[in-house]
């Protein structure tokens, strides 16, 4: 171990020679604390001689990088006065415009300087970039960097602000202040990989990897840095979510749900269909879980309307069978009781005790159901977010399942999880999560995909118009209506304009009855009303007794109405693509031809197009995911609740996937080599950028 490099590295930057507090505040705001924050600040890009195009040899239109020395600078007026740098390679002349702040460009800038410029390349009565990209590469010659320009150096380029650049830290003070933090190492950088993995997967050493990320001797030497530091990040992270999981399950005593039973033979028999092979998988990935005597914590990823309803009361039904009590959470007042319904049809005959808690029941009915929880009456119990209540207390609670599970928080999911004793775990998601992410989110979780359809299903018609299309969309429903067919009309409701967003739904919804369907049977669905009018409303919806549901986002996830078959989204625009999935996943749930009409008003931005367009292209979950992720960028795409998303300084799970598979695979092995997890568990306490990664795991419970 070498303490000195490493108290070194984690000391304040404001110690490093040629800083001070003034600099180093600046720093600090942009994240930057320590002397080993500074060798983790990684270039945004390289500029090489290859990079670089010759002054004579540009056109105009073209966008390029030039690198010149500074001839002259000055301001010029005219009909608008401007600041501009002449810049020369011996090649010839260009022109590098700035319209606004002047009087900094003039301080900034010093002829005999060396600057790299990028923009595109205009012509007024010479070549020229207006507000072009710059960095600074050196003072007239002074700087050994000057040797670039002849020796084909490559010369790295930092990510800066202007709140940065004010204190020197463009891209040349980053150079330099990089460049004396390896002058002032007495020592190599302790690596944070045992040797053998270093060997195995021909990776270079730590020391030489941070040197080659800042000042590469080649190409090469670059790439295999960048490998090398990219593994570390994906590494450690497997590393402790292979931990965790190893000490949740392994060390966990959890409950050996030995029987089967015959009511599951029976339920099978009963079901209106037949399940799909990889409902069965599934089914028997769980069961052989659940056999275990470690706990389960196992994730059902599969599309909407793939039917994890029913994997979900297998896994139910085979706690009940040895003894135990059974909750599921689902994110809405709806949700829970669609699934309340659903379970009570599915088990009519079977003498198993269902009971369904939300807010909003009536007092003596609350306390009655609380009261069989707790004596063991209630075998399994359905609910909101109201389950993880204080005074609900179970008798033997064995089996935790949680509906859509990117709607609650972890939190919410722990203490469910913790009225029992160490039970089983089932989590369920129609939010399909790119695979490579889903290793980095739910790496300590087992994964079960249900990847088929149940038979017979035709694709969703998805198309998107504008609203002054409107009068057509509403005849078209109206047509398919007549027929027998059933219809969502939805309007999106988000908190921050809630009051503004239900007076739209319930304005459209008075309009329509009376104007527009008059001769339907129409019916308004949103969170403000109370249970049992909600209740009523879809209750008659199933039914058919209502034929048309103007309905706010409440029926985002879950409901399943299989003869429902037209989905019109207004303000389609508004809604994310994960969700606009989810609604459409609302029909298409029978055999018959379903349709998905979005409606978007003016102006749409680009985004909003890509989203509209992604829906009408596919009707694949994954895809979908996918393109959100790039929409969204990975902290979005979870929403704020979903928090411990590791932040990556150089990876990206998205695009290094084969070595995100690498370091997995080498991570969850380690678990099992006593030696090298005691080395590496030693270096996550010692080493200063692995300890990075400590906080990280606490953030990162999913459970
Ligand atoms: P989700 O995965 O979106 O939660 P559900 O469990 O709600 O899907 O199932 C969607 C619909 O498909 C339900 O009406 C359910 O009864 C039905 N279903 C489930 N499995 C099958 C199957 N194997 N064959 C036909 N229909 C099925
Ligand atoms: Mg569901």
């Amino acid at each position: 171990m070498n303490e000195t490099t490493n108290k070194f590295l984690s000391t304040s930057v404001q110690y490093l020679k040629g800083i001070g507090e003034k600099r180093a505040q600046a720093l600090q705001n942009a994240g930057v604390v320590t002397i080993g924050d500074l060798l983790q600040y990684y270039p945004r890009r390289y500029l090489d001689r290859s990079h670089i195009v010759r002054i004579g040899k540009l056109r105009p239109e073209q966008t390029a990088t030039v690198v010149g020395r500074i001839i002259t600078q000055g301001v010029k007026k005219g009909r608008r006065s401007r600041f501009v740098v002449l810049l020369s390679d011996d090649s010839g002349f260009l022109s590098c415009v700035w319209f606004a702040q002047v009087p900094y460009w003039q301080k900034l800038f010093k002829v005999g300087q060396t600057l790299a410029v990028s923009g595109k390349i205009g012509y007024f009565g010479g070549l020229q970039i207006v507000h072009p990209e710059f960095d600074l590469i050196s003072d007239s010659g002074e700087d050994h960097e000057d040797e670039f320009l002849h020796t084909g150096k490559i010369i790295p380029l930092y990510p800066s602000s202007e709140a940065l650049s004010r204190v020197g830290f463009d891209s040349r003070g980053f150079r330099r202040a990089i460049r004396n933090l390896f002058r002032n190492l007495d020592s190599p950088i302790e690596d944070s990989l045992p040797d053998a993995i270093l060997q195995q997967q021909q990776l270079i050493s730590l020391d030489e990897a941070f040197r080659n990320i800042h000042f590469p001797s080649d190409f090469e030497k670059l790439q295999q840095a960048k490998t090398r530091l990219k593994f570390d990040e994906l590494f450690f992270l497997e590393f402790l979510l292979a931990y965790r999981k190893h000490n949740l399950s392994q060390q966990q005593k959890g409950i050996q749900f030995e029987k089967v039973g015959d009511r599951l033979k029976t339920l099978v028999d009963q079901l209106p269909f037949e399940l799909t092979e990889a409902q069965k998988k599934v089914i028997r990935e769980i069961r052989s879980d659940m056999k275990k005597s470690h706990p389960m914590y196992r994730l059902l990823q599969g599309d909407v309307g793939s039917g994890k309803t029913i994997v979900a009361l297998v896994a139910i039904l085979i706690a009940l069978e040895n003894g135990y009590q059974a909750a599921l959470m689902a994110p809405t007042e709806i949700l829970a009781e669609q699934h309340y319904f659903t379970f009570r049809s599915w088990l009519e005959h079977m003498e198993i005790n269902v009971k369904l808690l939300i807010g909003g029941q009536r007092k003596v009915e609350r306390e009655n159901i609380l009261a069989s929880i707790e004596n063991g009456e209630c075998h399994i119990v359905i609910g909101t977010h109201a389950l993880v209540q204080e005074h609900v207390n179970f008798h033997r609670l064995g089996l935790v399942v949680i509906d859509e599970q990117h709607r609650f928080g972890v939190a919410q999911r722990q203490i469910l999880t913790e009225k029992g004793e160490n039970p089983d775990v089932l989590i369920m998601t129609a939010t399909p999560i790119p695979r490579t992410l889903s290793l980095t989110v739910y790496g300590d979780l087992d994964v079960s995909i249900i990847d088929e359809l149940p038979e017979g299903r035709l694709p969703v018609r998805t198309s998107w118009r504008y609203e002054n299309k409107r009068k057509e969309i509403y005849e078209f429903v109206r047509s398919k209506v007549a027929a027998g067919q059933q219809a969502y009309i939805v309007f999106p409701l988000v908190e921050e304009s809630e009051k503004l967003d239900l007076k739209a739904a319930t304005e459209s919804y008075e309009m329509m009855s009376q104007d527009i369907f008059p001769d339907f049977k129409l019916a308004l669905l949103h969170g403000r009303m109370k249970s049992d009018e909600k209740d009523n409303v879809m209750a008659a919806f199933k039914r058919g007794d209502i034929q048309i549901l103007v309905s706010t986002t409440v029926i985002e996830v879950g409901v399943d109405v299989p003869q429902a078959t037209i989905m019109v989204v207004e303000h389609a625009e508004r809604f994310g693509l994960t969700q606009l999935h989810q609604l459409r996943g609302r029909v298409g749930r029978g055999s018959e031809q379903s349709y998905c009409i979005l409606i978007a008003r003016h102006p749409l931005t680009e985004d909003a197009i890509t989203r509209l367009n992604t829906m009408i292209s596919t009707n694949d979950g994954f895809k979908i995911a996918e393109v959100d992720l790039q929409l969204r960028g990975t902290g979005e795409f979870f929403g704020t609740r979903q928090h411990g998303i590791a932040e990556f300084k150089i990876a990206d799970p998205l695009h290094d996937t084969a070595l995100l598979e690498k370091a997995r695979k080498i991570a969850f092995e380690i678990i099992d080599k006593p030696h090298e997890l005691h080395q590496v568990i030693e270096r996550i306490q010692h080493n200063s950028f692995v300890q990075n990664y400590k906080d990280k795991i606490e953030i990162m419970r999913i459970g």
